[in-house]
């Protein structure tokens, strides 16, 4: 079943009716523009063909009670008592979400309904940023106020960063947010303006999950932060975003060896994500490759955020004729990477790295191709996509 259907069936158990409504949010995977986004950079995500999907109906108070079919779990909140996060359950990232609602003025309503998704959990696909956007377009659909995709992926951030501590940049509830089904989303993570561009004819997007995790990211996420906020006071400019390469280069040698580094990845990233913007909108699949490869060689020596599973996975799809261009994606350390592949040829990838990367590494690989689809969505049952209860 899917988790349309999932939530569909589950409602009707527990509540003796149909949902009023159903809304989804995506995940996603980054084409391009990696740890770009908290320098205020550039990125070129697409909104995936998974999603957390949530059926309800409005509530005559202010509760909030949610059924998650993935966690087998029940929870309920009060919307003017909410409560404080216990150890990042679930049920925290909806709370978080009313919390940053009310905070920014919202007035909101209660509902209840049934959660489920497909995005994977904690692989680097962003199942958290599709939950806290599914959990927006919720309140939306019971409350009276007007959606505007940034501020309601601002809201998705400030859920995680603020109410639950975990620091994030904010290209996965942009894209989450404000995704275009068959598109690809040039996102300014300054001004948060985003442009759609197509993906190049007769390519398909492989995700290569390498089926490893790290638990340090959180950690090493944070110290390359710190590290490009210091490059950026050194150079006396808001964010790396504000520098070229050409200056960059001239000034390089005032850095210490591995500040250097860390800033060079993003500067270059930054010029190859909009260089991928021109590959896009001339059709130019053997670019765009060419930039991706780039991509993963930067965030592998500079930036220093690969791994063995990374690296062997990439290497094995770079190796099939069929690959246009394959890059880590995401934090790093493990998870996923990212492959533009000859539509036509897009199964026998899938089959050809799934096995070679399996036999060179012992790890279980997941493979999917996937879909650029839109952002968060309403489905009203019986009524036009997107009309209000
Ligand atoms: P990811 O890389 O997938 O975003 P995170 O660790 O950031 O991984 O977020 C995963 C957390 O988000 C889960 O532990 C869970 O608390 C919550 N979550 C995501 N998807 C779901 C879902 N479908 N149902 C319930 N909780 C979910
Ligand atoms: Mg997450």
């Amino acid at each position: 079943m899917t988790p349309l259907e999932k939530v569909q069936a589950r409602f009707r158990i527990e509540f003796g009716e149909a949902p009023a409504a159903i809304v989804r949010a995506p995940g996603r995977v980054n084409l391009i523009g990696e740890h770009t986004d908290y320098n205020d950079g550039f990125v070129f995500p697409l909104a995936i063909d998974r999603a957390a999907w949530i059926a309800l109906r409005p509530r005559a108070d202010s509760c909030v009670r949610v059924i998650s079919l993935d966690m087998d779990d029940d929870q309920s909140f009060n919307l003017n008592d909410l409560p404080r996060p216990d150890a990042t359950r679930w049920i925290d990232y909806i709370i978080g979400v009313a919390w940053a609602l009310q905070r920014g003025g919202y007035r909101l309503a209660g509902w209840e309904g049934v959660l489920a998704g497909d995005v994977p959990i904690g692989s680097g696909l962003s199942s958290s940023a599709a939950l806290e956007l599914a959990a927006a377009r919720a309140f939306y659909c019971v409350s009276d106020f007007d959606w505007d995709a940034a501020q309601m992926a601002q809201i998705g951030r400030a859920a995680e960063n603020e109410w639950l501590g975990i620091q994030t940049g904010i290209m996965d509830q942009m894209i989450s947010a404000a995704g275009v089904a068959g598109r690809a989303l040039l996102i300014d993570c300054r001004s948060l303006e985003s442009t759609p561009a197509p993906l190049p004819a007769d390519t398909s997007i492989v995700i290569l999950d390498t089926g490893t995790r790290r638990g340090l990211v959180g950690s090493a996420y944070n110290e390359r932060r710190r590290q490009c906020e210091a490059a950026a006071r050194h150079f006396g400019i808001a964010a790396l975003r504000d520098i070229d390469l050409a200056t960059f280069a001239n000034r390089a040698s005032e850095l210490a060896p591995v500040i250097r580094r860390r800033a060079r990845h993003v500067i270059s990233e930054n010029e190859r994500t909009l260089q991928a913007r021109a590959a896009m909108l001339a059709g130019d699949a053997e670019a765009l490759g060419e930039l991706m490869i780039a991509s993963h060689t930067s965030l592998r020596d500079d930036f220093e955020v690969s791994s063995p599973a990374l690296d062997a996975i990439v290497n094995c799809a770079n190796a099939e004729p069929s690959c246009y261009g394959a890059r880590l994606t995401g934090a790093g350390f493990g998870g996923c990477a990212v492959a533009l592949v000859r539509r036509d040829a897009a199964e026998d990838f899938v089959r050809k790295v799934g096995a070679g990367y399996a036999s060179a590494t012992g790890n279980t690989p997941a493979l999917y191709v996937t879909r650029a689809s839109a952002g968060a969505t309403t489905m009203q049952l019986g009524a036009p996509e997107n009309t209000r209860l």
